[in-house]
């Protein structure tokens, strides 16, 4: 089948670890790869962010990454894209009507993409799988007055599940959100993410550390809502161990971003600060190094639509903390595979931190049953077969021929 999909923001090309690259990113480069694995001709548009990019990038997993010319040749965020969506969905259908490759189905990731891509699909008459990786109620809830999403952010991403053929959903929480909002159940499909298997493994390279001090270490964007000033307040209940912080921009400005200053001062002021340490961006290939050296692996956001960074550190074998949130709530079994601990609340984290690293027996038994839960569920294999199933659903191409009598 030829395959879009929308990306309008967050490229599969993109350095991650900054504001806005991060698990849509990964989701978007490692699901495309595994759908051309499936045999499928797969393409990927995503807008043109810089004046010296390419019209199209061939990559080496085999699939296209196309540029879309839709407002300024510069790094904007994505908060500020709106307007661009109309010229993005009008680009997209004129090369769908009038280009050499039509996609068969067109699949949306994140609401944006999903405006454009409706936009053109109404014009050309391609099926529309959306996935919302991230919803304006769940945003609007947590963040209140600071949510920096357009006005109106709710309303179309309710009229978006209503006119999507079908709406993929990650996880049990995004389901009871999304009927909430208005979303027909029987238009959603549940499909988790995956994760890649050769990149996060348990064998392989491991970051340097001190063997007498125990890792903690927690990975993602510099944002508020990941919960590293969480993870920082929960340091002084477990002494002695180390708390590595992975994301937000390259090592060399890190002095200057403001959240990883706060991060600091927070650090100072709670007497952990030789205790924590900011990495910075660290390259998708080098993330397995970074998990493989830590004793616990922390994700503590607020909220989280799905959360990648559980599933490569139980993929590298290591025990997971993490917030009873989204799409966490799924992939740790608490008690079985990992901890998990109400959000914002450090006094629980740091006991949940003290309790395993204290006990070594549950630290293992944790880490076989999670890569036990890995291999048999969360493979990229195993959600590209679900989504061509439902690709095939949709689309002409996937519905039989009837019989002739
Ligand atoms: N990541 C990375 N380098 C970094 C920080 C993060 O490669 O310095 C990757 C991380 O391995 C994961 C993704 O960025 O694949 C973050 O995804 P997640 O779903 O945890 O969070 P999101 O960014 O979607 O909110």
């Amino acid at each position: 089948m030829r395959i879009a999909m929308i990306s309008e923001h967050a490229s599969p090309l993109a350095v991650l670890g900054e504001e806005d690259a991060g698990g849509q990113n990964t989701h978007v480069a490692e699901l495309a790869a595994a759908l051309v694995g499936e045999g499928h001709d797969v393409r990927v548009y995503t807008r043109r962010d810089s004046p010296s990019l390419p019209d199209t990038v061939a990559t080496l997993d085999g699939y296209r990454v196309c540029h879309v010319p839709a407002g300024p040749a510069l790094r904007v965020p994505k908060d500020e894209l709106l307007p661009h969506m109309g010229e993005f969905g009008r680009w997209l259908a004129g090369q769908w009507r009038d280009g050499d490759w039509s996609p068969d189905v067109a699949h949306a990731h994140f609401w944006m993409s999903g405006l454009a891509t409706l936009h053109a699909a109404r014009r050309t008459g391609v099926p529309v799988v959306l996935t919302y990786h991230a919803l304006g109620t769940v945003k609007r809830r947590h963040q209140g007055a600071r949510d920096t999403s357009p006005p109106g952010r709710i309303g179309f991403e309710r009229a978006l599940g209503r006119a999507a053929d079908r709406v993929i959903v990650q996880c049990q929480d995004e389901v009871g959100e999304l009927v909430r909002l208005g979303v027909p159940r029987s238009r959603m499909a549940l499909v988790p993410s995956g994760v890649n298997q050769e990149v996060f493994r348990p064998d392989g390279p491991v970051a340097p550390r001190d063997p007498a001090r125990p890792r903690i270490l927690t990975v993602g964007r510099m944002v508020e809502r990941k919960g590293f000033l969480e993870v920082v307040r929960a340091m002084p209940a477990v002494p002695d161990a180390e708390c590595v912080v992975v994301g937000g921009p390259p090592a060399d400005l890190l002095p200057a971003d403001p959240f990883a200053r706060r991060l600091g001062a927070l650090a100072e002021s709670c007497g952990v600060a030789d205790r924590v340490r900011l990495v910075g961006a660290v390259p998708r290939e080098e993330m397995g190094r970074w998990y493989r050296s830590a004793d616990i692996l922390v994700a503590a956001p607020w909220y989280e639509p799905f959360g990648l960074t559980p599933l490569e550190g139980m993929a590298c074998g290591v025990p997971v903390i993490g917030t009873r949130v989204g799409g966490i709530a799924d992939t740790v079994v608490d008690g079985l595979t990992g901890d998990l601990v109400p959000p914002r609340d450090p006094r629980a984290l740091g006991t949940a931190i003290r309790r395993l690293l204290a006990d070594q027996v549950r630290r293992f038994a944790y880490a076989t049953a999670a890569l036990d839960r890995i291999r048999s569920r969360y493979s990229w294999k195993r959600c590209a077969e679900q989504l061509s199933a439902v690709y095939a659903a949709v689309s002409s191409v996937g519905r039989a021929t009837p019989a002739v009598a």
